[in-house]
């Protein structure tokens, strides 16, 4: 099994690029964001409990994440390319799937950071609009509906996530510097950082991450 993190702040576009690259690379997208609004979806205890934390655009729980990942990790092929969008996002997260890897006789190969500037990344959230169907995301001006406010793959009505308005999307980001943003030294010490201008259009990122990825896999 091959690893690959994509580390980015929220709104960098780690979804968009993930959702892009995950069939050339032949990778599985796993993105926790949405597994944990999956299961507020089913009304899980595990979902119900995350929203508290989601709706304040803090972290849920390392424990709740654990186990996700572990689930995952069992469930997954042993020749699987499994694509993170989302995990890990604090120092004790990336421990836990470093040993998590170990158990199930992998690593991660690589960690992709996408660098956005801030004054972007608030512009690309407040523009965000999600299919709350089928997960998939637009953005008012830069990859709008073909058909106003409804989603193109599934015809549902879009809808801006709770956490993108400006107050919660401000917190994410400062949650993101303090907390998540340390994982770039970390896989860095570890010779695994790989860095991607995200501030041009979506396909010329997804591209640039893409060809990163290609490359560190030899
Ligand atoms: P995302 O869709 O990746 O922006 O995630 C949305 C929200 O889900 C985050 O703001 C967190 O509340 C929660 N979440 C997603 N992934 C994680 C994680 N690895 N650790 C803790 N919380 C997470």
């Amino acid at each position: 099994m091959d690893i690959t993190v994509l580390l980015g702040a929220p709104g960098a576009g780690k979804g968009t690029v993930a959702t892009r690259i995950a069939g050339p690379l032949g990778a599985i997208h796993v993105s926790t964001g949405a597994m944990l609004r999956d299961a507020l979806k089913a009304g899980t205890d595990a979902g119900l409990d995350a929203k508290r934390y989601m709706d304040r655009g803090e972290l849920v729980p390392d424990a709740v994440l654990a186990r996700l990942m572990e689930e995952l990790l069992e469930q997954s092929a042993p020749d699987a390319h499994v694509l993170l969008d989302g995990y890990p996002r604090n120092p004790a997260q990336a421990q836990t799937l470093e040993s998590l890897a170990r158990r199930f006789g992998c690593a991660v190969g690589r960690a992709v950071t996408i660098e956005v500037p801030e004054d972007v990344i608030l512009e690309r959230l407040d523009g965000r609009r999600v299919c709350p169907a089928c997960g998939a995301n637009f953005h008012l001006r830069t990859l709008p509906p073909k058909r106003g406010g409804v989603c193109d793959a599934c015809g549902a009505e879009l809808v801006q996530r709770t956490d993108d308005q400006p107050g919660t999307a401000r917190k994410r980001l400062a949650v993101y510097a303090r907390q998540t943003a340390p994982l770039i030294e970390w896989y860095d010490q570890r010779g695994l950082l790989l860095r991607v201008d995200g501030s041009g259009e979506a396909d010329q990122v997804a591209e640039a991450v893409l060809k990163a990825v290609m490359a560190s896999q030899g």
